[in-house]
């Protein structure tokens, strides 16, 4: 990977027509560790969020031990890296051959379940595989409420009532039973996880069973921009935010059990940027070579307004309007599909134009995992870069500079 000390460096460096990420593993590292030393259990890295190579083999320098994995290829992309690493199959719904391949080939024995059917599944490959129930752990997840970017209850989870049936069958088994919840992802509101503990206490008192792990999931919230003319509620920090949680899970009675994290985009997203060129401006409109069919999906689908900073091309002589002047600019996509414009303006200088660069912080999460090579357009170059992104001169695209100071 070749390595500069800016994203700035590196796009005069490379002057790139094609948009390029630039991976900080010292801020993965830092992140990852905030994380670890916050929260008061088990921290199961989401390999969805970003299952890259070199973002596992980081994270699993930097001592992450534990992967929440959906797919075999997510097995193997963990075992790659991190061979004695502990993975958690937390995918509710799971194809019987999966299954087999968790539990015979790499030893998984952690799942988690939202219907009876699925325990059917499960018990049918742990009697092929001669496994005795008692060494697997079978987590019920609950349906939560909330409010999320991304709200994942209507797909799954087990409502309470449910929930109380599933766990009492498991148990019968001789299975051990965990409770988990996954609140949606980038959480709105702080009091969420408290609502989905309440439930969770409000089952484990019904089932009577022995309740031997509670899995909060995910949906810490990363730090993004924010629309000046939007009035969004600021959410507090990791820390505030991780002392609320400390504190609830002990008012509901669940700091006497084991616990486990699946934080995905908190750890990931602040560790990389993305360089994109101006391919061209048209009046308050510009047109880049990435969009939502590459590296920018999640903030479409999630409304995210984008920290952007503006590298201006030093080889153009003229510009027009006002360097001071911030302004939204309409962002349009790579691709020929109409449905490629960005649902976010990004906040630039007026003065922006057809073959200037702007770096995109926090693009971590959920970006190089979705990308498709829709029309023929797959970036796939990465540079290691030292600063950080808030480092240096300020982004323009209002990312919340008073937050990302430390
Ligand atoms: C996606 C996912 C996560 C990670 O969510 P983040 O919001 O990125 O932290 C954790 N657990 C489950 C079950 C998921 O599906």
């Amino acid at each position: 990977m070749e390595r500069f000390r800016t994203a700035v460096d590196a796009t005069l460096s490379l002057r790139p027509d094609q948009p390029v990420y630039c991976f900080r593993p010292a801020v993965l590292r830092e992140d990852a560790q905030a994380f670890k030393a916050s929260f008061p259990g088990k921290t199961a890295y989401a390999v969805k969020t970003n299952g890259e190579p070199f973002v596992l083999q980081t994270l699993a320098d930097a001592g992450i031990d534990c992967f929440d994995v959906a797919s075999p290829a997510e097995f193997a992309a963990v075992r790659a890296v991190a061979p004695t690493a502990e993975m958690l199959y937390m995918h509710p719904v799971k194809a019987q051959s999966d299954i087999r391949l968790a539990l015979e080939t790499y030893r998984i024995r952690t799942l988690s379940l939202d219907h009876e059917d699925e325990v059917a599944k499960i018990l049918r490959i742990v009697r092929a595989l001669d496994i005795d129930p008692g060494e697997i752990t079978l987590f019920v997840r609950l349906a939560t409420k909330g409010h999320a970017a991304y709200e994942l209850s209507k797909k799954f989870g087990a409502a309470p009532a449910h929930a109380v049936e599933l766990l009492q069958r498991i148990d019968r088994i001789g299975f051990r039973c965990g409770l988990c919840f996954h609140v949606g992802s980038q959480i709105e509101d702080a009091q969420t996880y408290e609502r989905a503990l309440a439930s969770a206490d409000w089952v484990r008192a019904r089932a009577g069973v022995p309740i031997r792990e509670l899995d909060v999931g995910g949906g810490f919230p990363a730090v993004y921009g924010h629309d000046p003319r939007r009035k969004t509620p600021a959410m507090p920090d990791l820390a505030d935010l991780m002392a609320e949680l400390r504190k609830d899970i002990a008012d509901w009675g669940f700091d006497t059990m084991p616990l486990v994290a699946e934080p995905g985009r908190v750890i990931v997203a602040r560790s990389i940027s993305l360089i994109v060129r101006v391919l061209l401006k048209k009046g308050r409109r510009l047109y880049i070579n990435d969009g939502i069919w590459a590296s920018l999906s999640d903030s479409w689908t999630g409304k995210i307004t984008l920290p952007a900073r503006f590298i201006p091309d030093p080889a153009r002589r003229r510009r027009v309007g006002n360097a001071g002047e911030i302004v939204p600019f309409k962002v349009c996509g790579a691709t020929c599909d109409s449905v490629d414009i960005l649902s976010r303006p990004f906040w630039l200088p007026e003065t922006v134009d057809t073959g200037d660069w702007i770096e995109i912080g926090h693009i971590g999460a959920y970006s190089l995992s979705l990308r498709t090579h829709f029309n023929g357009f797959y970036p796939d170059t990465v540079v290691e870069v030292d600063e950080p992104f808030h480092a240096g001169d300020a982004p323009q695209g209002f990312a919340s500079i008073e937050t990302m100071a430390d």
